[in-house]
């Protein structure tokens, strides 16, 4: 499936099988997840060099690459870093100005065959099958890195309740903070399915949570979250902006963010947080929820993630039995 211009449906083409080069892995894409930052390409609203295969969440079958690999490897969003600017050689390869990512600058997963650098994938935990483990690759692993940035908060807001915050409550309350979820107003199945997963409150974003928090995550990609988080914050409060893209902020009140508040973005993800987050998910253990779609679909997968049509993550089953 395609993106040729932004904007038009993802095209299904028939499309050459990939070679890989030296250092690469040939995948055969068993289940992709489907990410916001899909839609955010599609739509436009981030450059990436046309046409390409969007997905960067892909769970393959390893037909070509290194025996460390194992049999079945994950493919993140994270494909290529430089290795030698300031950023890679200070353990912030996510932040390298000549990064290239899966899915963006070069082919995803949303394909039957696909090839990446094998240094940049991940071995999966066995526990997981491979429509459970797609959503692992960004939504937990960019999830879990919010998460740290939060600091260490008793009290941790979850803004938008989609594939990340699934996951993310699972772990937090494992790790035994105090979840309070905030969905699109009147959801109030959302709010029903995040209680399920680890969340002590759930209720509307614009409402005031019964407590002050500690720290809060913006996973919804709404520039008006921003200063509603700030004010839910207590004094010293950490608020995490999760997305790659997000609607203008309004302007702030600088009483927000007095009191030591912090505002910060997280972007990507290193090889590291990769390994950390597959190692503790069966320990947790994470449970993934999906909603399956043939690889045909995937222009009816990214419809439905943008109306919030389904719970937890939308996975396309390439090359494995619909889970
Ligand atoms: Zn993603
Ligand atoms: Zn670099």
């Amino acid at each position: 499936m395609v993106l040729t211009r932004p904007k038009l449906p993802l095209e299904l083409r028939e499309v050459a099988d990939p070679r890989p080069a030296t250092g690469q892995v040939l995948l055969r894409v068993l289940a992709c997840g489907v990410c916001r930052t899909d839609l955010h390409l599609a739509d436009g609203e981030l450059t990436a060099s046309l046409p390409v295969i969007p997905g960067h969440q892909i769970v393959g079958e390893v037909l070509e690459g290194p025996p460390e690999l194992g049999a079945r490897a994950g493919v993140p969003w994270l494909a290529w870093t430089c290795g030698e600017c300031r950023f890679c050689t200070s353990g912030r390869e996510n932040l390298c100005p000549r990064a290239r990512f899966t899915g963006r600058d070069i082919d995803g997963g949303f394909a039957e065959l696909a090839v990446a650098d094998a240094r940049y994938c991940f071995p999966l935990p066995e526990r997981y099958p491979a429509a459970q483990a797609a959503p692992l690759l960004c939504a937990g692993l960019i999830g879990a890195r919010a998460l740290r940035l939060t600091g260490d908060p008793e009290r941790l807001g979850l803004y938008g309740f989609g594939a990340s915050a699934h996951i993310v409550s699972q772990v937090a309350a494992a790790q035994g903070r105090r979840v309070f979820a905030f969905t699109r107003p009147g959801d109030a199945d959302g709010q029903r399915f995040a209680r399920g997963l680890g969340a002590e409150w759930a209720g509307d974003s614009g409402e005031t949570p019964p407590e002050e928090l500690d720290a809060a995550i913006i996973f919804a990609p709404v520039g008006e979250l921003v200063p509603i988080a700030l004010r839910a914050v207590a004094p010293g409060g950490t608020v995490v902006c999760a997305g790659i893209h997000m609607s203008d902020i309004p302007p702030l009140r600088y009483a927000d963010l007095w009191q030591e508040r912090t505002l910060r973005s997280v972007a990507n993800l290193t090889r590291q947080d990769g390994r950390d987050f597959l190692a503790m998910a069966p320990r947790v253990p994470v449970r993934t929820e999906v909603t399956t779609y043939s690889l045909e679909k995937a222009n009816r997968a990214l419809e439905d993630l943008r109306a919030g049509r389904f719970r937890g993550a939308g996975v396309l089953m390439i090359g494995a039995a619909p889970g």
